[in-house]
């Protein structure tokens, strides 16, 4: 269902911003199993005091060795910072191991992770009260990140896939928040079904900003099903393919 915008409603904007971009080492100070599907790593080191990631959604770059020593890149969320404690939490979705998921499964207090960026932030603008939030478990950072930097006078809508009720995660936030939780195992990650299944029920109003991540095919369907199915205004819409089935990330660079 969707609901005609007022003439007052002015349509978000996305500002890009470029941020310096240089490798910093990091140590682990705590590694926690935040949920049977998610690893939480708090790293510290004296760079992080002139951190910077200005939007929820950014991504940063985690250097780590391959298989056969060369030097991997993988994209991760700067889930929470503090420039003046010089700390960062990374979580990590638990699935079929790649060198980036391996890494903190095998994480200890005193290892050292390499991060690089955020590069830049795309910064989402205006007046927006109303979010519709979809997502994987990788997305959970993400979305965690912009409910608890949200004001009391938002609302968020949540529909978020994972393996089960023990991975559900409760965020620190004044917003009012209404989740949806779909469990289906990791095997089915690279599945739209079990989304479209409960999207078609929910109520979209025209002045939601909808914001989608998650598997690259799962999230093209979602973002189809938005603007062409629901005719959903392509500015109240963000949708990012985070990993895609089968394939490992093979960024060369982060600059
Ligand atoms: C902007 C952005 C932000 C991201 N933030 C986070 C984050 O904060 N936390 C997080 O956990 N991930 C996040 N991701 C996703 C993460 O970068 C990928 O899942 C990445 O592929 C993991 O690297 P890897 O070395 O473990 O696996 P890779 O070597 O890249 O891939 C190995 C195999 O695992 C498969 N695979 C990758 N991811 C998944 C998955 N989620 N489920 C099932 N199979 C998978 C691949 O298809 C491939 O077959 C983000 C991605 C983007 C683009």
């Amino acid at each position: 269902m969707t609901a005609a915008l007022t003439s007052a409603t002015t349509p978000p904007t996305v500002r890009r911003v470029r941020h310096e971009t240089r490798i910093r080492p990091l140590e682990v100070t705590a590694v926690d199993r935040l949920t049977p599907h998610m690893i939480r790593i708090a790293l510290r080191g004296d760079d992080m005091a002139d951190f910077i990631s200005a939007s929820p959604d950014d991504h940063l770059k985690v250097l780590i060795d391959g298989p056969e020593g060369e030097r991997q890149m993988r994209d991760y969320t700067p889930r929470r910072f503090s420039c003046e404690d010089q700390t960062l939490l990374l979580d990590f979705a638990v699935h079929d191991a790649g060198p980036a998921t391996q890494w903190a499964l095998d994480a200890r207090p005193g290892d050292q992770l390499n991060i690089g960026g955020p590069r830049g932030s795309r910064i989402i603008e205006g007046d927006i009260r109303n979010w519709l939030l979809i997502g994987d478990e990788t997305a959970l950072p993400a979305i965690g990140r912009r409910i608890e930097e949200a004001s009391a006078d938002t609302q968020f809508t949540t529909v978020i896939a994972i393996p089960g009720p023990d991975d559900r995660q409760t965020f620190d936030t004044a917003a009012k928040v209404n989740s949806v939780w779909i469990y289906r195992p990791v095997a089915d990650a690279a599945k739209a079904e079990p989304f479209m299944k409960v999207i078609e029920d929910v109520t979209v109003t025209d002045d939601t900003f909808v914001w989608i991540a998650a598997e690259g095919l799962v999230t093209r369907g979602l973002r189809q099903h938005f603007l062409d199915t629901r005719q959903h205004p392509p500015n109240w819409l963000k949708a990012a393919g985070y990993w895609v089935k089968g394939q490992a990330d093979t960024t060369e660079s982060f600059e």
